[in-house]
């Protein structure tokens, strides 16, 4: 996972600074909801990061709009990465909050090039409780969007 955390005070992030074009950027593609530029760690050739270009600090506070916005300039962008650098393979992450290993508090997506033994990885431990158990959180869940 990146190391960069951003400590910027809301109202001043980096991305926002980016996005207001105080901040130099490799831009890639913007509309009016989402800006797409090149992240400067570049894990492989052609990782670019979508963010949206309002301050809201992770997915709990996009609108609807600004969340099917960033899928679509995020689909885009990746087929501008396969026509460009053509990976084998091709990886969408978004964080949210520093348990969710978000280091940038302003909502982005990466699109992330991938090849075979190219040092990503995600840790991904399964707990495979009993089904009864999956019918519990999804009752629950089907309960908390009815209420949406
Ligand atoms: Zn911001």
């Amino acid at each position: 996972m990146p190391m960069f955390v951003d400590t910027s005070p809301p109202g001043q992030c980096i991305f926002c600074r980016l996005i207001a074009g105080e901040i130099p950027a490799a831009r890639v593609y913007e509309d009016e909801l989402t800006l797409a530029f090149m992240d400067i760690g570049q894990c492989n050739p052609g990782h670019v990061l979508v963010a949206v270009k309002r301050h809201a600090a992770n997915l709990l506070e996009l609108t609807e709009e600004e969340a099917g916005a960033v899928l679509r300039t995020a689909r885009r962008v990746a087929l501008a990465v396969r026509d460009t650098f053509d990976p084998p393979g091709l990886t969408l992450l978004q964080a949210n909050g520093r348990e969710g290993d978000q280091t940038v508090f302003h909502f982005h997506m990466h699109v992330v090039p991938r090849h075979a033994d190219d040092g990503i990885a995600l840790t991904w431990p399964r707990k495979e409780p009993p089904f009864e158990v999956l019918q519990g959180h999804a009752q629950r869940l089907r309960a908390a969007l009815e209420q949406a």
